[in-house]
């Protein structure tokens, strides 16, 4: 069934108090920001609150603070820089029960337009742990509940779920709307032919990823470290390639299951291999491509070779949706990123709808600057996973619906 949430283009916040969730878990060296790239993708749900007329209490958490106030985990650097972001002023609400009375007296100023940032909200012990203290605290302070950040959507937490289920309205910004389009949405209902591309180190990180895309794409497509635990499952020599032995069985019940199904699933037909594991890991290394059926017992398979990233390609080019999610090789060394670049490209140039999961996948695509040519680039790691697991998420599900 199609997620369909209110969203903050179908609500009324003038005049409204309304707490906005973000995710501001950005990354902090000497009390400077390092990298600002989720304060810019916050603003366009906060200046939309802005002008229409709400009074707009932004809260996140940041880091592990472990349900204390850790001074190094203070939200302030964020107040300063969000004021500069948004050419307003985003008054910090320094408070360590985070909504105690300093910032119960900094909401009850407000006047419509205005802006303010909640300290850090696992300054409290009760946020991880969805307890009701918290929750009624911060529904206490608003109208109206945004909830935009992806990150956590798959955990139960306060100022997430708790506080949703306490008040009239929850509904979705535009980050989480468009996770839910791309990640939920297009995935449960996909446009045909739908391929899903998985990499990455381990088969075990993904086994319900494998299962459930199984079952929802056309094509399969298998790369990365994950793959050989499937090449050895078939019967093949891998080699001194990444293995789990103990998933062989997993590998042959998909293999099945793919067959039984009617689905392709393309695993890599050759490898770029390698005898020692470069160290540091961009170290040069030598490296000889050998047929997936032909690989020497002393071979380590580090990268999917030309003739597996041209079948790739190949079927990325027919495909009306695509999900990715896992480098094809070890892509931190330039020579057995190949495979990896071959697939970003490949996604890059298909008018397909191209959804990238979170983690190494995205931060391989925006490194080797193809991150404008996708449809959407995930934002969440955890989060992203689960949503392809076919999972339902506790953030997700807690937004009201239409
Ligand atoms: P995340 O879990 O953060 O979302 P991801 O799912 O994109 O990341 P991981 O499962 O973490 O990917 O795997 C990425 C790692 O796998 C990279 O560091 C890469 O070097 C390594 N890797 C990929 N292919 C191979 C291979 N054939 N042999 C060894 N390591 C590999």
């Amino acid at each position: 069934m199609a997620l369909n949430k209110v969203s903050v283009d179908d609500i009324n916040v003038s005049g409204k108090r309304v707490l906005c969730r973000c995710d501001f878990n950005v990354p902090l060296k000497d009390g400077k920001i390092t990298d600002e790239n989720r304060l810019v993708a916050a603003l366009p749900t906060i200046k939309k609150l802005i002008a229409d007329g709400g009074k707009v209490i932004l809260c996140s958490h940041l880091g592990k603070p472990k349900g204390e106030p850790k001074p190094e985990l203070s939200l302030a650097p964020v107040a300063a820089r969000l004021t500069e972001l948004l050419g307003q002023e985003v008054k910090f609400a320094a408070d360590p029960e985070v909504v105690g009375p300093n910032a119960k007296a900094a909401v009850e100023a407000m006047k419509d337009g205005e802006v303010i940032l909640l300290e850090n909200t696992r300054y409290r012990v009760e946020e991880t742990k969805n307890g009701e203290a918290f929750s009624k605290d911060l529904a206490s302070l608003c109208d109206i509940f945004v909830n935009d950040a992806f990150g956590t959507a798959h955990r139960a937490h306060c100022s997430n779920v708790g506080v949703s289920e306490l008040v009239d309205t929850a509904a979705v910004g535009y980050l989480m709307q468009k996770e839910i389009d791309f990640l939920g949405n297009a995935v449960e209902n996909p446009v045909r032919p739908f391929v899903a591309i998985l990499g990455g180190a381990k088969v075990a990180d993904k086994l319900n990823v494998i299962s459930n895309l199984l079952e929802k794409c056309d094509t399969l497509i298998i790369g990365g470290g994950m793959a050989y635990t499937f090449l050895k499952a078939q019967g093949n020599e891998i080699g001194k390639s990444l293995v789990d032995d103990s998933k062989l069985d997993y590998c042959k019940e998909m293999i099945a299951k793919a067959e039984k199904l009617g689905k392709k699933l393309l695993l890599p037909v050759d490898s770029a291999t390698i005898t020692e594991f470069p160290n540091p890991i961009d170290a040069p290394v030598d490296v000889e491509v050998y047929e997936s059926d032909k690989m020497p017992a002393d071979r380590e398979g580090c990268d999917i070779g030309p003739k597996t990233s041209e079948l790739f390609a190949e079927a990325v080019k027919s495909a009306k949706t695509v999900v990715w999610n896992g480098p094809m090789g070890v892509f931190e060394n330039p020579t057995l990123a190949e495979g990896t670049i071959a697939v970003a490209k490949a996604l890059a140039e298909t008018d397909a709808t191209t959804i990238i999961g979170g983690g190494d996948s995205a931060a391989a695509v925006n490194q080797l600057g193809f991150g404008d040519k996708m449809s959407h680039i995930s934002t969440g790691g955890g989060a992203s996973l689960e949503f392809l697991e076919g999972k339902e998420l506790p953030g997700v599900a807690a937004a009201t619906n239409k």
